[in-house]
């Protein structure tokens, strides 16, 4: 096993000793893209996407090659990212909220942003939450921990199309949304200040917002946590007249060009504040390339399939830590995840940890020192877990075992068949075992037959199977509790005829 866990107590005084150094607590950034793939970014191989921004974090912060969130759609992953935990635990699946879903991220869980709070941290989400909504704003981000809050509850596909026209004004985007519910709103807090929201004009309200906010906090010399999980990346594709058009890679490089100018923003605010060097920006995505969409979808480069699979694709992401005179520049091939983020996070603050079980570790060590990771597995959950199935994929070292395959409709469109919706659920015993590193792609199924090491192997991850499978507890669906046509967002809620009247 090449990645074998790190506890010496040299490493830990280590970490001790210049979390004690700091002159103050750490500020922390987390960039979240969206449906964002592990071939997207020029810093991981794309030859047409230009960002400048995002590759300065990593060509100057340490940048992972092993990195994975937990889910390959929104919803879950967003969970598990906020609390350290797998979806599984909080309820969050199968699939994600809608506008009108009962239920949300429940509110006994504990988010990086209320581990943060006790410790004298403001707090600030701005983007998409997709974490519920609820009655009366129950699931909003100020109701888990954050001071404030700008943009869209959910996933901006969730509402009807035609309020989202790209530049020139007059252009429709391509596509279809969701039809037979409110528009898109936009949030100030718990208010909804405009509906529908004006997508040409998003990113600079998201920007001004993430920039203020860096910049008060710094005048009252306050540490901060902001929280933005961009829209930008996810189908359909908008961007503002500074962006549109300019990428040689089309309407999903608009997009992604138009977060990573906000990412520049967000570091030249760091930068003049004086704050650059005591903040941590941490990058990543939610879950794999909606392939469906074709060259407008997203890219999982070399990796296998993308949104909606538990293959590569759907669930190994860019990660990018960036925290100049702290981190040194590199690349890191320790396995890590979203997951990691809460610990790490409170580790570096000096924060209680939540008293629950997390699954998330500490990868301070493999930031500030590119030492090892104190994670030895990892779990793949399908879009609806399930205890009947449990986890689909385990990743144990550099070896990746399926029990379970099946493709997925937003992996629709690749020449891979695997990955269709059309690939139905195939079940693996002994499962399929592959070399990650040697077979990234996954293409090449290790066999067995005459390989005692192998075998050894396979033992090994089934006994981490089944010990984790013994300490999982499946929290209530939240998204099982159904819908309510009543909870839509809507800015003048006695309307009639809903949803058409509800526009401010
Ligand atoms: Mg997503």
């Amino acid at each position: 096993m090449q990645r074998k866990m790190d506890q010496t107590p040299f490493a830990f005084l280590s970490v001790l000793l210049f979390s004690s150094c700091l002159a103050s607590p750490p500020n922390f950034v987390l960039l979240f893209a969206d449906d964002l793939g592990f071939g997207d970014l020029g810093c991981y191989g794309h030859p047409s996407s230009l960002t400048p921004n995002l590759d300065r974090l990593a060509a100057e912060g340490l940048r992972f090659t092993d990195f994975y969130c937990t889910s390959p759609v929104c919803s879950p992953s967003r969970a598990s990212l906020l609390t350290g935990r797998y979806q599984t635990r909080s309820g969050i699946y199968p699939g994600v909220l809608y506008p009108d879903s009962i239920g949300g991220l429940p509110l006994n869980e504990t988010t990086i942003a209320e581990v943060l709070k006790p410790l004298g941290y403001v707090t600030a989400a701005v983007g998409k939450w997709h974490l519920g909504y609820g009655a009366n704003g129950t699931y909003l981000p100020t109701r888990q921990g954050f001071d404030q809050y700008l943009g869209i509850p959910y996933s901006h596909d969730m509402g009807p199309c035609h309020n989202l026209t790209c530049f020139p004004p007059d252009v429709k985007c391509v596509g279809f949304c969701d039809i037979g519910t409110v528009t898109v709103p936009l949030m100030h807090n718990e208010l909804i200040t405009q509906q529908p929201v004006h997508f040409l004009d998003l990113e600079r309200a998201y920007s001004d917002f993430a920039t203020d906010f860096i910049a008060a906090s710094a005048q009252k010399k306050q540490p901060f946590f902001l929280y933005y999980p961009t829209h930008h990346t996810h189908y359909p594709q908008y961007a503002g007249p500074e962006t549109a058009y300019l990428s040689p890679r089309g309407r999903y490089g608009d997009a992604l060009m138009e977060f990573d100018s906000t990412v520049g923003n967000i570091l030249s605010t760091l930068e003049k504040t004086g704050q650059i060097n005591n903040t941590l920006v941490f990058f990543t995505s939610d879950n794999g390339p909606e392939l469906m969409r074709m060259s407008r979808g997203g890219n999982s480069g070399l990796l296998k399939c993308g949104k909606g699979t538990t293959y590569e694709g759907g669930m190994r992401e860019p990660g990018i830590a960036f925290w100049p005179g702290t981190i040194t520049p590199g690349v890191t091939h320790e396995l890590a995840s979203t997951l990691d983020i809460l610990p790490t996070f409170a580790g570096l603050a000096g924060a209680k940890l939540p008293q629950v079980q997390l699954d998330g570790v500490d990868m301070t060590d493999i930031l500030v020192k590119h030492g090892m990771s104190k994670r030895e597995s990892m779990m793949f959950y399908p879009t609806d877990p399930s205890e009947k199935y449990s986890m689909f994929a385990l990743r144990f070292g550099t070896y990746k075992a399926h029990f379970y395959t099946r493709g997925a409709t937003h992996s629709g469109t690749t020449p891979d068949r695997d990955c269709d919706v059309f690939a139905l659920l195939k079940t693996h015993n002994p499962p399929l075992i592959f070399d990650l590193d040697s077979d990234p792609s996954e293409n090449y199924p290790l066999s067995l037959v005459g390989r005692p090491d192998l075998q050894s192997l396979l033992a090994k991850i089934l006994k981490v199977k089944a010990q984790f499978e013994a300490s999982m507890v499946f929290g209530e669906s939240q998204i099982r509790r159904g819908a309510d046509p009543a909870l839509v967002p809507c800015c003048n809620p006695q309307c009639s005829p809903k949803p058409s009247c509800c526009q401010c």
